[in-house]
């Protein structure tokens, strides 16, 4: 196979149109961020805030591989409405614990975009006065049409500003079970813009 026929791999999951992140790029990454990470909160012990549902696929594979004294509580916030794939506005449908206070506190999420899912969390965190407060996201969109955003502390993967599924990602709640992350075939869905 020539080099340029390696790097176009077609997908071979049909819901797919393309693939962004292969499944072992994603195994090879979530490897290394657990390696960041048990070293960054080495001889402490972590509470993970994971964002419900997208994230659920990537913490379960990064905190295997985290040797640390660990907790997981859940929140869950609704961005997006049915086949909407811009953010609308953030909302708990699971709001964070109340009891936080002096807890070494790690936010976990699928993906980073407009960054408002994230500020929403750590101002509800924040209030709850955790000992730290740090962010840790599989992917984070290029999002060049917006003004700066604070940004997070542990990034994936960088990818273009396309709506993504797969390894957690749904649209309209399907294909958070794809293993690769791509983008939709649109065949299968008209996609809203
Ligand atoms: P933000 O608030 O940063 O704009 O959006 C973050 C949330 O929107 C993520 O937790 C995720 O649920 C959802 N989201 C953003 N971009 C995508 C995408 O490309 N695909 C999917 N499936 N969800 C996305
Ligand atoms: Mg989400």
């Amino acid at each position: 196979m020539s080099e340029k026929n390696k790097q176009i791999q077609p997908s071979a999951i049909p819901e797919l149109a393309s693939v962004l992140v292969t499944r072992q790029q994603i195994a090879e990454r979530v490897a290394q961020l657990a390696q960041e990470l048990a070293e960054f909160y080495q001889g402490r012990e972590v509470t993970i805030v994971q964002v419900l549902t997208g994230a659920l696929i990537f913490v379960a594979d990064l905190v295997r591989q985290m040797p640390l004294p660990l907790r997981i509580e859940s929140v869950s916030v609704s961005s997006y409405r049915g086949t909407n794939t811009r953010p609308c506005q953030a909302r708990f449908r699971l709001p964070p614990p109340e009891d936080l206070s002096g807890r070494d506190v790690l936010i976990v999420d699928d993906i980073y975009d407009s960054g408002q899912t994230m500020a929403v969390l750590i101002d509800a965190i924040n209030q709850t006065r955790p000992a730290s407060l740090r962010q840790c996201v599989l992917l984070q969109k290029d999002r060049p049409d917006l003004p700066a955003r604070p940004g997070v502390d542990f990034v994936g993967f960088d990818i273009p500003d396309e709506f993504v599924v797969g390894y957690g990602l749904d649209y309209d709640g399907l294909y958070r079970n794809l293993p690769d992350i791509g983008v939709l075939n649109k065949e299968l869905h008209e996609v809203q813009p």
